[in-house]
């Protein structure tokens, strides 16, 4: 690396190797599992104004108040580059009248960024996969939802990381609450950590949330929702869970789970790493996998109309780490050029192979002997080389099944 060469920005990765395929991984999974829940994907923008993500999520959360990357763009707009999907869909939903589909079950992938501390399990620039059901108000949606993300977990194989449940009720029996955790956390204002004294007048509800230790000698004895949750809001939460059980879902109780965001109504969840297990070694304190709930209000702030809706968003990275090691998959044939006349043989022979649908490498520069040893390291199925015999040119393959010769034309491909 020359003196003069650029660095990446920080909290940004290049992410090549195994750690690249296991990113893929985590991407092919969800992709499959979303069609197998019948989700359809839709492609966001990275850009949207700063107000999607003011007015939605809230001004008093850490991603709004400190994390954006919002600039003034050259036409003089006020811009963010996108720091969650949820937003952002839910513009588009009503840009484009969506409303018309509802309820609609969307699934997307793709970079976000969040002016973070860099450590461990969190970037700058991170990627999620995300689902979200909009205009469903029944409980079905959640079910259907956290049976998803249960599932892509299990795919991807994944162990060691519960469902981590919680209502936050409907918006009165929420008021109630939050009245009550006010005057809880007031008569101990004094021993509280700044910003949750900050969260005290603007978001008491996230105190629960805190990482700091100074607070969470309190969160323990805060007042639980379950004593002001209404009869509707009760009757949701049971239908949750008994479709989850019903689904073969487990869970967990966490009754002072909050959801960084403002927006949350009725369930909210957090798929977190067991304490002691190796995924809580693998990701650190940075735990939670993949997180979401209903966001029934939040469209309103954007200016339509109330419209039930429900999602979550999981880190890939994370999710990658979890998955551990992943290896290229074996290629279907490595093709050897021994000898530069037979190129045009060897164009043919590979255009035949991919053309069927198998999967191949040309390894046609360096002496002979360098491309036999590069070949050789490719896990592989078949080597295939062009040795020059009395019947003229023949593919030479090596593989599986033994040796066999014949011309190109001649040759059958079947599946190893
Ligand atoms: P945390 O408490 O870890 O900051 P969060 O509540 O800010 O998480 P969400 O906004 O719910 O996270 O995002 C959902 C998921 O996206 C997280 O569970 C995590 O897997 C991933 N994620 C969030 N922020 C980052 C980041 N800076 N780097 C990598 N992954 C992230
Ligand atoms: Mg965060």
């Amino acid at each position: 690396m020359g003196k003069n060469t650029p660095q990446a920005i920080r909290g940004t990765q290049d992410i090549f190797g195994a750690d690249a395929e296991a990113f893929a991984f985590v991407v092919e999974t969800f992709e499959r599992v979303r069609k197998l829940y019948r989700f359809r994907r839709v492609e966001m923008p990275v850009l949207e104004m700063t107000e999607v993500f003011a007015r939605s999520i809230g001004e008093t959360t850490d991603v709004v108040g400190k994390e954006m990357y919002s600039f003034v763009d050259r036409g003089g707009d006020e811009v963010t580059m996108r720091p969650e999907f949820t937003a952002g869909i839910s513009r588009a939903y009503l840009s484009n009248g969506w409303l018309q589909y509802a309820p609609i079950r969307l699934a997307t992938h793709g970079p976000l960024f969040r002016f973070e501390r860099p450590q461990k399990g969190r970037y700058r620039q991170f990627h999620q996969i995300d689902a979200e059901i909009i205009g469903a108000a029944e409980p079905q949606a959640d079910v259907e939802l956290l049976t998803m993300a249960d599932q892509l977990l299990r795919e991807l194989g994944i162990q060691g990381v519960s469902l981590q449940l919680n209502t936050l009720g409907d918006s009165e029996s929420r008021e109630r609450w939050r009245a009550a955790l006010v005057d809880y956390f007031t008569a101990v204002r004094g021993d509280l950590s700044e910003d949750s004294q900050e969260r005290l007048e603007k978001n008491p509800l996230r105190i629960l949330d805190s990482k700091d230790r100074k607070d969470q000698v309190f969160v323990g004895d805060a007042p639980k929702i379950d004593d002001f949750l209404s009869d509707d809001a009760l009757a949701f939460f049971q239908a949750v869970t008994d479709g989850l059980n019903a689904a073969g879902v487990k869970w967990k109780r966490a009754e002072n789970l909050v959801r960084g965001l403002d927006y949350y109504r009725h369930t909210a969840f957090e798929f977190m790493p067991d304490v002691g297990s190796t995924a809580a070694n693998t990701l650190g304190s940075q735990s939670t996998v993949l997180g979401g709930g209903r966001y029934d209000g939040l469209i309103e702030s954007l200016g339509g109309q109330a419209t039930p809706a429900v999602g979550w968003a999981a880190g890939i990275e994370r999710l990658a780490m979890l998955v551990g090691e992943r290896i290229e998959p074996k290629a279907d044939a490595v093709v050897v050029l021994e000898n530069d006349e037979h190129m045009m043989n060897a164009v043919q022979l590979l255009a035949r192979l991919r053309g069927a649908g198998f999967s191949a490498e040309l390894f046609a520069s360096g002496s002979p002997r360098k491309r036999f040893d590069k070949a050789k390291k490719i896990p592989s199925h078949t080597l295939v080389t062009f040795p020059v015999t009395d019947a003229g040119i023949t593919v030479r393959v090596l593989g599986d099944g033994g040796e066999i010769a014949t011309a190109v034309e001649n040759l059958v491909l079947t599946r190893p």
